[in-house]
C-alpha cells in the first residue's frame, strides 16, 4: 500500500482509539480527508484505500478536483465561501461546512432552490473569538439556526477551527464550548444539530473526547503542505 493509504489507516486507527477512550462507538466519528493543495492523484490513492469523504477549502480547487474524482466520493467545502461562488460550490459539494453569515445562508438557499438540490450545511462558529477568523460569533448562532429551519439547505450542526497555537487545555475548552453551544441552541430552537465538525491533524483526539462527529484531517494523511 502507498504512503497515503498507510497514513489513512493509521489515522482511522487513532480515531477508533480516541472513540474507545471516550466510550463512544467508532461509527460516531466520520473522517473528512482534507485534500487541499494536493493533486487528484492523492485523492485517488486515498479512495483506493477506502476513503469516500473529502474536503477542500477553496471553491476553485473543489471544482477542479471533484468532477474528476470517482463518483462515490462526497465533497465538503470547509473554507470561507464568497457569495459569487455559491453556485459553483453547490454543483460539487454535498455539504458547505463554512456558513458564516445570514446573507450567505440566504444565498445558498436561493441557489439551491434554482439547482433543485438540498445541500447539507454546518454553521461555522468563531468560538475562540480570534479577530482574524471567519465564523459566526456564538451569540448569533441561534438566529441563523432559526433562519435555516425551513430553508432549502439542511442545517445539520456546527463547525469550528481552533487556533493553531492553543494548548491542549485551551483546545479542550474550545471544543467543549462548541458542543455546549450546540446543546443550548438545539434546546432553544428544537433543531437537532447532530453534527460537530471539529479537530484537525494536530488536535483531533481532543476534539473526539469533546464530542466531534466529523474530524477534518489533511496533513496527517497527505503529508506536509
Ligand atoms: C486545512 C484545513 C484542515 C486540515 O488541516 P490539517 O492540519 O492539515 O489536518 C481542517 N479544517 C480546515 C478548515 C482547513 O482549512
Amino acid at each position: 500500500m502507498d504512503r497515503i493509504g498507510v497514513n489513512l489507516l493509521s489515522v482511522l486507527d487513532q480515531i477508533r482509539q480516541a472513540c474507545s477512550r471516550s466510550g463512544r462507538p467508532a461509527e460516531a466519528v466520520k473522517l473528512l480527508a482534507v485534500s487541499k493543495t494536493f493533486p487528484l492523484e492523492c485523492v485517488l490513492q486515498a479512495h483506493a484505500a477506502g476513503q469516500l469523504l473529502f474536503g477542500e477549502n477553496r471553491v476553485q480547487e473543489l471544482v477542479e478536483k471533484a468532477p474528476l474524482a470517482p463518483p462515490d466520493c462526497e465533497w465538503h467545502l470547509i473554507g470561507h465561501l464568497q457569495r459569487n461562488k455559491v453556485r459553483a460550490a453547490l454543483r460539487c459539494a454535498a455539504c458547505i461546512q463554512s456558513v458564516d453569515s445570514l446573507a450567505l445562508l440566504h444565498r445558498i438557499n436561493n441557489i439551491a432552490a434554482e439547482l433543485q438540490c438540498r445541500p447539507a450545511i454546518l454553521l461555522e462558529v468563531n468560538i475562540s473569538g480570534e479577530a482574524s477568523k471567519f465564523g459566526l460569533p456564538p451569540e448569533e448562532v441561534e438566529e441563523v439556526v432559526l433562519a435555516a429551519r425551513d430553508g432549502q439547505a439542511r442545517c445539520q450542526g456546527l463547525m469550528t477551527v481552533a487556533p493553531l497555537a492553543a494548548t491542549p487545555a485551551e483546545l479542550g475548552k474550545i471544543f467543549a464550548g462548541l458542543r455546549q453551544l450546540r446543546d443550548k441552541v438545539s434546546a432553544q430552537t428544537g433543531c437537532p444539530l447532530p453534527e460537530l465538525s471539529m479537530g484537525m491533524s494536530g488536535d483531533f483526539p481532543i476534539a473526539i473526547a469533546e464530542g466531534a462527529t466529523i474530524v477534518r484531517i489533511g496533513s496527517a494523511i497527505f503529508g506536509a503542505r
